[in-house]
């Protein structure tokens, strides 16, 4: 197992199942770009026993399944059959929920117990003008078939202050009157965003997220885990939720997290374009596959940043959200 010198070791895995959605968000992906895969993604054997060799090389005990939008992978139903058989604490998805309705099946007789479900407004307008694509309600319907699957489930909400400001309020009321845990996830200066003056225009940090939450709700912090990305808040008799704040708590001296996007590169860091490409060990034995592994394992351990995101080109669709 690799550990760094400030402790951290790889212990989650967000594996990108395609860089293809079919929503562009206005701050994911720049304007008129076309939802295509990566050239060359993996297929899904590729894919199967890249997961494999990764998780057991990491030693990953958290997964989970991003993209792109992973619900429309055809990768996506062979991918949890895979991870039924291995041994790990925690699968998880992120999705846009557009499609879950018609993966509940699936899901329902997969080890997958929790889902992350990405809804930035409420407003049925201004759904699509974020979005760019999609419809608010067949989100909302896939969010309360998850419920009644009892499966556990986290709303992931962007604060935008052009486009949302007004919903960040009720969008946690919906959540705290269905028991989901909303997570307001602090902008990220990526890809396009890094290029002009959007990020600056849109960014709402943490202080302003819970001055606005104070106007309606009295709450207060939660101790969170020694590697949780989010600071938790607790609002009595109501429900919990929690801010990624990126900006304004760096979270990367304990980053456990390493990335596989859907060609088949491993990336250490978000804020670091760094990649290596695990592709050409999928022809070799496990026992020298394994070997290799460990040396670029030791090399994307090194991209990490020891303080805070910087910042990156990288779009957070090509190295899984
Ligand atoms: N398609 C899935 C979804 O919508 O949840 C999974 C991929 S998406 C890239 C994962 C998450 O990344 C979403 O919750 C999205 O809002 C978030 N995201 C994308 N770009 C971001 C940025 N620049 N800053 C913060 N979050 C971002």
């Amino acid at each position: 197992m690799i550990i760094d010198p400030l402790g951290r070791r790889f212990k989650n895995l967000r594996v990108s199942l395609t860089a293809a959605c079919n929503y562009a968000c206005t701050y994911c992906v720049p304007d008129g770009k076309k939802l295509q895969p990566l050239n060359a993604e993996l297929s899904a054997s590729e894919l199967d026993l890249a997961v494999r060799l990764v998780v057991e090389a990491a030693g990953i005990d958290k997964l989970r399944i991003t993209g792109g939008e992973p619900l429309i992978s055809t990768k996506f139903d062979g991918l949890l059959a895979t991870l039924n058989q291995l041994d790990l604490n925690d699968i998880a998805v992120t999705t846009n929920g557009q499609f879950l309705a018609k993966k509940m099946a699936v899901i329902r007789d997969s080890k997958l117990s929790r889902i992350n479900v990405s809804l930035d407004t409420l407003d049925a307008t201004e759904f699509r003008k974020i979005a760019r694509s999609g419809d608010l309600q067949s989100v909302l319907t896939g969010i309360e078939l998850a419920l009644k699957e009892n499966l556990k489930v986290k709303v992931n909400t962007v604060p935008l202050r052009r486009a949302n400001l007004d919903q960040l309020v009720p969008i946690l009321g919906y959540c705290l009157d269905r028991g989901i845990e909303l997570r307001y996830i602090e902008l990220m200066n990526m890809g396009h965003l890094k290029r002009n003056q959007e990020y600056q225009l849109e960014f709402v940090g943490m202080s302003e997220i819970l001055d606005l939450i104070s106007e309606k709700y009295e709450f207060r912090k939660l101790d969170s885990a020694y590697d949780s990305t989010s600071v938790r808040f607790e609002i009595p008799n109501r429900g919990t939720f929690g801010i990624i704040a990126n900006e304004s708590v760096p979270f990367c001296r304990t980053c456990s997290r390493l990335r596989l996007s859907s060609n088949g590169l491993l990336f250490g860091c978000l804020s670091n374009t760094k990649n290596y490409d695990i592709r050409p060990l999928l022809k070799k034995s496990q026992e020298i596959a394994h070997v290799e592994l460990q040396s670029l394992l030791r090399q994307a351990m090194s991209d990490k940043q020891r303080l805070a995101f910087t910042g990156e080109t990288t779009v957070m669709k090509f190295i899984g959200g």
